[in-house]
């Protein structure tokens, strides 16, 4: 089968990323290094952004129905947690759910939609020219070349797409490691926990009955991530930092994991894109990183399909890197600040000043804005796009909010169910007869409803009409109630971003 766009690697980021080209009707073929799916638990905790995705796709429900909701999710491990469920989104809370169960959810999704996943293929060269890539794959049967119009590495850290490229992933090396341990048994006295977790041990029930403890032993953090953890030294660790191994037996998955931190230079290269850990690394605190990789996938999507459906209005591509690089940017920055906070802790001669300064900020996050604040950084809720246009309504570029309404010729009950398709939603609420004849030229790329009731929101007071990217970000709004400006701005705004009118 010829295709359209390869993805390197089969980790949460390429295959979302995979749902939505196949979604838009691009032909997408995965080539994962692993001869088979993940097993690992990895990462757990899915954001309220990443739910709100799931949820403009149709998805959340089979993601809800196998992982765990808390409220809320720590900034440095400081006491007082990030309040999710004060966030303006039907989903305030932080989904915990093991990585490889996220993974065969998307898996699972990506085939629906017809997506070829070839397990035990390695990428191991690429090279561009004006009308496609050509990829050489290692794959059971030797090495052999594929040719798609689009390559995007989604392949991790040490992504081989990112080398070939030639993109630069500068940063810092890795000065500090923590454990991670999975175990099937755990002392359940509310004390024993309650002293780990006053010690600054993460402890949190995974789905199947494991429990995952984290934490970094001052006297081995600087043992390198390469090097495996022993099981001895996994107990040894939690008794020298609270006294006790907390009963642990039954290891499933022991790792080391460090707080190298870089950031690609681009997240594009002519016809090769990044995504993901490929594009930016951290430390895992506060579970940012694979949120990040889907979020970076439902922007590349839908402009990615443009650009191989042929109808990409000028620049469009390049706004996936105009946009999202600053994210990554702003997510390894508050992950460095979250590591600092907890090796202060670990160093003698910073110990006091150390927890003085946790203390501080932990006052500080008793402060509703404060936190907030910070909770929506986190969460991805506060992710918002600077617009093109200096002069556009401030809600350009925000996310746009999952009101309740009820619309013409829809049978949707919320904005996230007109996203399902993966197409520009284009909300009429105050009206106009000639709505339906004035977006026909831009068929199946927009779905256009005449929003007869909504909720009220306070964002949306007084707005008139609103065009919603494919990802559920604000690409256009007004507020003028006069006719004719609606709809000279409203063919400006579809031109701008769903391409010419045919
Ligand atoms: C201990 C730990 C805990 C974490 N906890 C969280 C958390 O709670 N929340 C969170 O959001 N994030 C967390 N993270 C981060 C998260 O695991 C990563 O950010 C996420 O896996 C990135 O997804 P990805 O798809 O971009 O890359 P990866 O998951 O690394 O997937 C890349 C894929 O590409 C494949 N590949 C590599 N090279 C090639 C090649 N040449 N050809 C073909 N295939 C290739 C790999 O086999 C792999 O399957 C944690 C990370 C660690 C280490």
């Amino acid at each position: 089968m010829n295709v359209d766009v390869i993805i390197a690697g089969a980790g949460p980021t390429g295959l979302m990323l995979a749902c939505e080209l196949a979604l838009a009707g691009v032909r997408t073929r995965i080539l994962e290094r692993r001869t088979e799916p993940q097993r690992d638990s990895r990462a757990l905790t899915l954001h309220p952004r990443s739910l709100e995705l799931m949820d403009q796709r149709g998805l959340l429900d089979r993601f809800l129905a196998l992982g765990r909701t808390v409220p809320g999710w720590h900034f440095a491990q400081l006491p007082t947690h990030l309040d999710f469920s004060a966030l303006d989104s039907r989903h305030g809370y932080t989904l915990f759910l093991a990585q490889a169960r996220t993974e065969a959810l998307l898996a699972e999704r990506a085939r629906e939609l017809g997506v070829e996943i070839l397990y035990g293929h390695e990428v191991v060269a690429l090279s561009q020219d004006d009308d496609g890539v050509e990829v050489r794959v290692r794959g059971p049967q030797g090495v052999g070349t594929l040719r798609a119009r689009f390559a995007v590495g989604c392949d991790g850290g040490r992504s081989r797409v990112r080398e070939a490229a030639g993109i630069g992933f500068p940063g810092t090396d890795e000065t500090l490691t923590g454990v991670l341990g999975d175990v099937a048994v755990i002392d359940d006295d509310p004390a024993v926990l309650g002293a780990a977790r006053a010690r600054g041990i993460l402890v949190a029930p995974l789905e199947d009955g494991l429990t995952r403890l984290v934490y970094v032993d001052p006297e081995r953090m600087r043992v390198p991530a390469r090097e495996p953890v022993a099981w001895e030294e996994f107990r040894a660790s939690l008794i020298r930092i609270c006294g006790s191994d907390c009963g642990v037996a039954e290891p499933r998955w022991l790792s080391r994991f460090g707080n190298a931190t870089r950031l690609a230079e681009n997240y594009r290269s002519g016809r090769i894109l990044l995504a993901g850990d490929a594009a930016h690394i951290h430390f895992p605190a506060a579970g940012q990183g694979l949120n990040t990789g889907l979020q970076d996938a439902m922007n590349l999507g839908w402009k990615l399909a443009a650009a191989v459906h042929g109808w990409s209005p000028p620049g469009l591509l390049d706004s996936y890197d105009a946009e999202r690089n600053p994210v990554g940017r702003a997510v390894t920055e508050n992950t460095e600040a979250q590591t600092l906070l907890a090796e202060l802790t670990l160093v003698p001669q910073y110990q006091r000043p150390g927890a003085a300064l946790r203390q501080l900020l932990d006052e500080l996050l008793q402060i509703e804005e404060v936190n907030h604040s910070l909770a929506a950084q986190v969460s991805a809720l506060g992710t918002a796009y600077p617009p093109a246009n200096p002069g556009a309504d401030p809600l350009v570029g925000r996310r746009m909010p999952d009101v309740g309404l009820t619309a013409t010729g829809s049978e949707a009950t919320r904005v996230y169910e007109l996203l399902h398709e993966g197409r520009f939603v284009h909300l009429d609420l105050a009206g106009d007869p000639q709505l339906g004849a004035a977006v026909a030229g831009w068929g199946p790329r927009v779905t256009a409803v005449t929003v007869t009731k909504r909720d009220d929101h306070p964002d949306l007071e007084g707005v008139s009409e609103i065009l919603v990217r494919p990802d559920g970000h604000i690409a256009w709004a007004t507020r003028t109630a006069d006719i004719v400006t609606r709809r000279d701005e409203r063919h400006e705004a579809l031109s701008a971003w769903a391409g010419t009118h045919s």
